[in-house]
């Protein structure tokens, strides 16, 4: 079930490069929740490890996966190639990419799609049904049935949850699945976060303002995409808001092939999808203008003002949006807007911390532009959510296993789950690398196994991120002295407390 590039503090994404601590060649198939890189993300790697069977997956995700898939490779070898050329000033031997653009093309051609609700046999007597879990296009919860037994013995039912999506969420129906399972085993990424409910037309009503002030404002308005999902729901209720003559029909470019190709495959799904067609095409607007070449993106720069310019990456950490900001931020009148989370360490979460100055691209640019984030734009469920998706799961007969959280979040899923009836003895913990027998009445930790981090557990930061915090904050304390002498003395006190090396 799922194969997903880890992503966090440096030692967790370590293991991206090491063995699996298991025997891909050994593996009978592979089924995919969605197209995600936290839940796909190693399975070119996994079939250059000898994987040789089929990928099952959904229509959608596979359509997705047909460019992110080879995209991800891409970042591994550019990734790749930055680090090489500081291991050779250090005189570091060089080390290979994760996965080639190459390797994850080749490993399309055994990727299986199939529908929802529909049972696949995946040999051995197995089969699954995929659900429509309303996270992202394509995106499952998973039910497999596994023989636990001679016949008339009944199967032992295993429901995957995969990432569940929230309710009111734009194209997708609210998540589902079904019941009476022995097993569910459940995301918890937000399991410890309650949002403010909002409908669509919330979310709607929330854009609008934010888009009026920035208009209001003068310059342009910048939205750090996420290529994936975030950019179609963001261009429907942009063309909803044109559509009702909420907005003016300004300008908008989205300027990000990766995001275009994105959108196709939701053109090409428009059947499928809710929320579609109401308005006509959204996708198609005439105020909307796909830039796919360097050149058409480059010409934006002529623009200073009244444009709705979105670029990936959504964390400002790559791509187009580097050269955008590069050109808007040191404006008194131009506008970012944050439209998803903004992990540590990366310049959408330095510029949301409030920096007066950033670096892009070896040039120090000073940050005057109004910076606004709204946080109603979501793929997942909150605590509440993840509750009422286990509650009309249930009966669940045997126990319920609690994952994809940091530990905070799945602590509290799993008192809030208790609170609303579960009981406390059947919900499972696991840490990382942890293996359970699951045809005994309970699950049966198999002991013994050594697992690849120290502990189990992963950890949320690491010396890598204190680090980073450190000297943004010695930044931040130069800044706030009134002269450079000031700022000299400082320095001078911290070196005097260093070890002589
Ligand atoms: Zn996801």
């Amino acid at each position: 079930m799922d194969c997903g590039l880890f992503q966090g503090p440096k030692t967790l994404k370590a293991l991206n490069y090491a063995a699996f601590p298991f025997t891909p060649g050994g593996i009978d198939f592979v089924l995919l929740t969605h197209a995600h890189t936290d839940h796909c993300g190693l399975l070119p790697k996994l079939i250059k490890a000898g994987f040789s069977h089929a990928v099952l997956a959904t229509n959608g995700t596979r359509d997705l996966l047909e460019f992110t898939l080879p995209d991800s490779g891409y970042v591994q070898e550019m990734e790749v190639e930055t680090l090489n050329r500081r291991n050779v000033r250090r005189g570091i031997p060089a080390v290979d990419p994760i996965y080639t653009r190459a390797d994850a093309e080749a490993s399309l051609k055994q990727i299986q799609p199939h529908p929802y609700g529909e049972w696949i046999d995946c040999g051995r007597g197995i089969r699954a049904r995929y659900w429509n879990a309303g996270h992202i296009l394509g995106s499952a919860s998973i039910e497999v049935e596994i023989p636990d037994g001679p016949p008339p013995h009944p199967p032992l039912r295993v429901l995957f949850s995969g990432d569940i999506g929230p309710r009111h969420k734009s194209f997708h129906p609210d998540p589902t699945g079904p019941t009476a399972c022995d097993y569910l085993i459940v995301e918890s990424t937000y399991g410890d976060r309650d949002r403010i409910e909002c409908d669509a037309a919330g979310r709607r009503a929330q854009l609008r303002e934010e888009v009026k002030a920035a208009l209001a404002r003068g310059g342009n308005l910048l939205i750090p995409a996420f290529a994936v999902e975030r950019t179609q729901e963001l261009l429907l209720d942009l063309a909803i808001l044109v559509a009702a003559g909420e907005l003016p029909k300004m300008p908008i470019f989205l300027d990000s092939p990766l995001a275009i190709k994105a959108t196709q495959v939701f053109l090409a799904h428009a059947r499928e999808l809710e929320d579609l067609g109401d308005i006509g095409n959204p996708f198609s607007a005439p105020n909307l203008h796909l830039m796919q070449t360097v050149e058409q993106s480059k010409s934006i720069n002529r623009i200073n003002g009244g444009a709705i310019i979105m670029a990936g990456s959504g964390m400002c950490d790559a791509g187009r949006i580097r050269h955008h900001l590069k050109q808007n931020l040191w404006r008194h009148d131009a506008t970012v807007l944050f439209v998803g989370y903004q992990a540590p360490g990366t310049l959408g979460n330095l510029l949301l911390s409030g920096v007066r100055s950033v670096r892009i691209q070896g040039e120090e640019v000073s940050v005057r532009a109004t910076l606004r984030s709204i946080d109603s734009y979501s793929g997942h469920a909150d605590r509440k959510g993840l509750i009422e998706w286990v509650q009309a799961r249930l009966p669940v007969a045997r126990a319920i296993f609690l994952t994809h959280g940091e530990p905070a979040a799945t602590i509290s899923l799993r008192d809030g789950l208790a609170a609303a009836g579960c009981n406390p003895e059947q919900i499972v913990i696991p840490g990382l690398d942890d293996s359970f027998t699951l045809s005994t009445s309970r699950p049966t930790k198999i002991e013994g196994t050594v697992g690849r981090l120290p502990g189990g557990q992963p950890p949320q930061t690491d010396w890598h991120n204190r680090y980073a915090a450190m000297s943004l904050d010695l930044r931040r304390r130069l800044d706030s002295l009134p002269d450079d002498s000031a700022r000299e003395e400082l320095i001078a006190r911290i070196n005097r407390l260093l070890p002589r090396a």
